[in-house]
């Protein structure tokens, strides 16, 4: 006798193979695409992955497909309600517009021909981020087909922005100005990857991000050091000082307040990533770097995906040219930027550096300080009911455990979370071998096809142990 998890197991699969060729086929032709939000003469490709998308999603199924203008490229919106009236709604977010690629870069092929080699398609967007956007669409019809449903078992929404390349600068305010339409109970974030082939993890967080330039301004301009060095304060003297006094001898940050509300690592959050193959060797070549180091007490993991930082980015001041010249420069900068954790505030760290900055500069010397737009980090707990699910159906396309990782980068998704209130989870089958950005980005079809077996699980599952009280 066969386990009614096997069935339904076996049953996503023969329709994933039965429709796998027409859904490559059709992948194929959006990756033909150009849709490089970046290159203005690439804006109609853009229009036009938009409206193949919207077209393909109502030849899924969904009963709405939308392309939503922006003032800058647009997104698609899809919805599929479903008949359940207890079932909870899920929102799906990626997006459609693609890195730049030229042949010239060092592709094998063409980046916008995709060819397939070795069980992989390669193509600009393969996996960075059409090929995981598109496996929900063989998704949801798998989970229609082996469970017999007209209508998803929850209410499914899609959210596929058509500017994330290129930093998402009108994504906010989509998202504030269709808040109503966009309302879900979680967000599934498909843009991100999983640990390795063998390995797959769920992402359960993301790290924000705040961002400023620091600006000191002594004497009025350059001065002569001889006629006036000794006696005056210099302004490049007072940027080394300050960031040297950004961090303590154990590495971390000296700010008054900026680490109010860190929300810590449970001990079983440090096993589970201690669990994980970490190779630091491997990981130091990956980093380019000589050494690493960071705040102390804590693992190279806990660092860069748990743990709020300050790093200089760039600094200047005074003459850089050939040869000597014998100024006191008139001011001197540095750019900062602090990747921020769950529990802290960007507009607290803002006003934390401010008055810190204020506090170290000596007399004499002006200070400006100019932050640009900050991005929310975002953790959803290990026992979220929603996460559970994405873990089982992950789980069940595999057939090995699961585990956790998270994301130390910042994404748009932290917009989503805050606006609608939504917890946001990670759903991806990438590996870190696609290439995203790079020459010859591909996604491994065995991963792109689990992608699929994956959403297949995911809505039943979600549907029911998550459900709304009658
Ligand atoms: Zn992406």
């Amino acid at each position: 006798m066969s386990h009614p998890v096997d069935n339904a197991v076996s049953a996503v699969r023969t329709y994933i193979e039965r429709h796998r060729a027409a859904f490559l086929d059709d992948l194929v032709d959006w990756l033909r695409i150009p849709s490089v939000s970046a290159q203005p003469d690439h804006a109609t490709d853009v229009h036009r992955s938009a409206d193949w998308l919207a077209a393909k999603l109502k030849e899924t199924g969904f009963p709405t497909a939308e392309v939503w203008p922006t003032e800058g490229a647009p997104a698609v919106f899809a919805e599929w309600p479903s008949a359940d009236p207890q079932a909870p709604t899920i929102l799906v977010y990626g997006h459609h517009d693609v890195q730049p690629a030229a042949r010239e870069d060092g592709w094998n092929s063409d980046p916008f021909e995709p060819v397939v080699r070795e069980n992989r398609l390669y193509a600009r967007g393969a996996a960075d981020d059409k090929g995981q956007v598109f496996f929900h669409t063989l998704g949801v019809r798998a989970h229609l087909a082996a469970t017999g449903r007209t209508t998803p078992a929850v209410s499914l929404k899609l959210l596929i922005e058509g500017e994330e390349e290129s930093g998402s600068p009108h994504f906010r305010a989509l998202v504030d100005e269709r808040a109503e339409r966009l309302t879900a109970d979680a967000v599934i974030v498909s843009d991100t990857g999983m640990w390795s082939e063998d390995t797959p993890t769920v992402c359960t967080g993301m790290r924000g991000l705040a961002e400023c330039e620091i600006r000191l301004h002594g004497p009025d301009q350059d001065i002569h050091s001889g006629s006036f060095g000794g006696a005056v304060p210099n302004p490049a003297t007072a940027v080394a000082r300050l960031v040297a006094a950004l961090h303590d001898e154990h590495a971390r940050v000296t700010i008054p307040g900026f680490y109010d509300g860190v929300i810590e690592l449970t001990d079983r959050e440090r096993e589970l990533f201690a669990e994980l193959p970490f190779d630091e060797r491997q990981w130091l070549h990956t980093a380019k770097s000589h050494a690493a180091h960071g705040e102390a007490g804590h693992t190279t993991l806990e660092r860069v995906w748990a743990r709020p930082t300050a790093e200089v980015n760039g600094i200047g001041g005074g003459y850089q040219g050939p040869g000597s010249k014998t100024v006191i420069p008139s001011s001197a900068m540095v750019k900062l930027s602090f990747r921020l954790v769950a529990g802290q505030d960007p507009d607290h760290v803002e006003k934390a550096v401010r008055a810190w900055v204020v506090e170290q500069v000596p007399a004499g010397i002006r200070c400006g300080v100019t932050f640009s737009g900050a991005t929310r980090p975002c953790l959803t707990p290990l026992d979220h009911p929603a996460l559970q699910s994405v873990v089982r159906a992950m789980g069940r396309a595999f057939g090995k455990p699961v585990r956790f990782t998270r994301e130390g980068g910042s994404g748009p998704a932290a917009d989503l979370q805050e606006v609608l209130g939504a917890p946001v989870l990670f759903l991806g089958i990438s590996v870190p071998s696609d290439g995203w950005h790079a020459p010859d980005e591909k996604v491994e079809l065995d991963l792109l096809l689990k992608g699929v077996e994956t959403s297949a699980h995911l809505w039943g599952d979600l549907a029911e142990h998550w459900r709304h009280e009658p």
